[in-house]
């Protein structure tokens, strides 16, 4: 059976004083048997990785290429190791749309992550106007073939499918469209990869769609930043 996760993606939120929010995350998740994963900026996670938390891991949400080298305004994934994460998101649209990144810079990223001992959680999703022409399953096979590098594992690698339309919007993908777009993802992946889903996940939501056969969890964005929004999303996996 592939992990079960509940990861969380603050985006460009959250200042020091808003730590307190991952150690409730950790007291209303200690119970569970999934892993749960906040993927915070860059900024927090070296102050996050002193905090006494039991079982919440930390993320990144993007990672160079390279090591180090002259890069100004870039972190790298050993960066990202050292502060304390032990995941980074590669891939997610945010980024492929606000930055450009092709799929070869996020097989770049992520076989970097790996290069740093990271766990990378790859994004693919298609666009509206994608899902309107009925491109869905063909664009996302191709995100997958150009973007998941050689040497992808369940331990290295988990992904995640996050429809560009549901993203922030509120409009969550219905569990048939779910269901039918990871269906297709299991039967290109290893069987035991991880492939959650993200995009307007809430706690009203989670529970239908982690019912699916192959949804092992959500990528959660602006339900992620509050423990009271969070810690039921984690519990109804
Ligand atoms: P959302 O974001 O939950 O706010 O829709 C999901 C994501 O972008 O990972």
């Amino acid at each position: 059976m592939p992990q079960k996760y509940a990861a969380g993606n603050w985006k460009m939120n959250g200042l020091v004083s808003d730590l307190t929010e991952v150690l409730e995350i950790d007291k209303g998740v200690q119970d569970l048997a999934c892993n749960t994963v906040i993927c915070l900026p860059a900024t927090l996670i070296y102050a996050a990785d002193g905090d006494p938390r039991q079982v919440v891991e930390i993320g990144g949400q993007y990672c160079h290429p390279s090591a180090s080298g002259a890069h100004t305004g870039d972190i790298s994934a050993e960066m990202l190791s050292e502060a304390g994460a032990a995941f980074v998101v590669t891939g997610h649209s945010e980024r492929r749309t606000d930055h450009g990144e092709t799929d070869a810079d996020v097989r770049a990223q992520t076989e970097a992550a790996w290069r740093a001992g990271l766990v990378a959680i790859l994004c693919i999703g298609e666009t509206l106007a994608q899902r309107e022409a009925g491109e869905t399953l063909s664009v996302l096979a191709g995100q997958l073939k150009g973007s998941l590098p050689d040497g992808a594992t369940p331990e290295n690698t988990i992904i995640a499918y996050e429809p560009v339309w549901a993203i922030g919007t509120g409009k969550v993908a219905t569990p048939e469209q779910v269901a039918e777009v990871h269906d297709a993802l299991r039967a290109q992946v290893d069987p035991e990869m991880s492939l959650l889903y993200g995009g307007s996940v809430k706690a009203a939501n989670a529970a239908e769609l982690f019912a699916l056969t192959n949804v092992d969890g959500a990528l959660v964005g602006g339900a992620s930043l509050k423990a009271v929004d969070f810690v039921p999303i984690a519990r109804a996996l």
